[in-house]
């Protein structure tokens, strides 16, 4: 059984992120969403609307599993018994963070491996941040994000 868990703040889920976890349910039998309970972060949307636009969108989809996590990454992927940590990586941008993450999760924790997944080109420039934005300035998104989330975003910046 390949379990990998595909972590995030998920906040919201966009297309890019699905895109990320289709190619991801191509490589493992299971793939976890987890979306990170940080209480760091300030986040747009509330943990449970994060993880009900997650259920919605992914229902039906066998071999993905919606989940939520706290506290260090590594110890969540080995109570999973997950053997990877998927993310994604849009342009160089990306990389020096999760190179970053990688080599640390290796430190704390030798038996997790970190695979990296590159998104159709068409979403490398999408993130959770502009698509915020884009809602908070009035503009449409429903190219960027599924149909719940759209709606979601409406009621949030409504006039
Ligand atoms: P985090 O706060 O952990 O960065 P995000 O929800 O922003 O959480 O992203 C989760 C993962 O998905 C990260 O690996 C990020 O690089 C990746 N990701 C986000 N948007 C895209 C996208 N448009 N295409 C591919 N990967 C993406």
């Amino acid at each position: 059984m390949r379990r990998a868990i595909y972590p995030g703040s998920f906040d919201p889920v966009t297309n890019g992120h699905l895109d990320v976890i289709e190619r991801a349910r191509k490589l493992f039998d299971e793939v976890i969403v987890a979306v990170a309970h940080n209480d760091q972060k300030q986040a747009l949307f509330s943990l449970e609307d994060r993880l009900g636009f997650l259920r919605e969108t992914l229902a039906g989809q066998a071999n993905v599993q919606i989940a939520q996590f706290q506290g260090l990454l590594v110890d969540f992927a080995v109570a999973q018994k997950a053997t990877a940590v998927i993310r994604g990586l849009r342009a160089v941008s990306d990389f020096e963070f999760e190179f970053q993450m990688a080599l640390m999760n290796r430190k704390l924790e030798g038996s997790v491996e970190a695979i990296f997944l590159m998104p159709k080109e068409e979403y490398t420039y999408l993130s959770s941040r502009i698509v915020k934005e884009i809602a908070r300035l009035g503009g449409e998104t429903t190219k960027f994000v599924p149909s719940i989330v759209v709606r979601a975003l409406q009621k949030k910046f409504a006039r």
